[in-house]
């Protein structure tokens, strides 16, 4: 018997949301960034935030990683090294930003919908990506079903049904608080009947 292969991933960026953040200040006080790009010398993934010089003996490639451009930011919510999560991100154009302690994801360019790299951005680092996108990717000249395409809509649409999940649990606990009202209101008014008693 075939089963389904179940996808493994982290649920707690189902309900997150972009948030606004203006990068044109506070650096590096109050936020910081960690993105990575490959040295054009000799192909090594490179982590930094500026020029970072390659530290491979013998190379003297250089990068230049500019930093988040757009002026929103997606929290990861729980995640602990920084630069490994860049470092599987090197070949997007995003990065990881750190806010007040917290980690997100930043667009390093934009200009269009960039719905499918942030989705896929948040696969690459283990997460469902949140329903903000996962649930509204466009359709877009280019894309076509492949290994990378089907990958994301498996991990979009597992992440749509865990937060259908949940809402659906909300919906039970409302009809739980309905059922609760109705049956104390159903108590109160037996005993104000009893109350008045038999009258002759
Ligand atoms: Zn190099």
């Amino acid at each position: 018997m075939s089963k389904k292969k179940e996808i493994m991933g982290r649920c707690d960026a189902v309900q997150e949301k972009p948030i606004d953040y203006d990068w044109s200040e506070g650096y590096p006080e109050k936020w910081e960034y960690w993105e990575a790009s490959e040295c054009p010398e000799c192909g090594k993934i490179l982590v930094g935030a500026g020029e970072v010089e390659c530290d491979k003996a013998g190379c003297d490639g250089t990068v230049y990683n500019e930093g988040p451009m757009m002026n929103y930011y997606y929290p990861l919510p729980g995640l602990e090294d920084p630069t490994e999560a860049a470092k599987k991100l090197s070949d997007t154009c995003l990065c990881i930003v750190q806010i007040d302690g917290e980690y997100g994801l930043a667009l390093t360019g934009g200009g269009m919908d960039l719905s499918w790299e942030i989705c896929a951005a948040f696969i690459q680092l283990g997460y469902f990506p949140p329903v903000h996108f996962a649930g509204n990717l466009p359709k877009m000249a280019g894309k076509e079903w492949n290994k990378d395409t089907r990958t994301i809509i498996e991990w979009c649409k597992e992440s749509v049904k865990i937060a259908s999940s949940w809402v659906l649990r909300d919906l039970e606990r409302v009809t739980e608080i309905e059922t609760w009202l109705k049956e104390n209101k159903k108590k109160n008014d037996n005993k104000k009947t009893a109350k008045v008693g038999p009258t002759g």
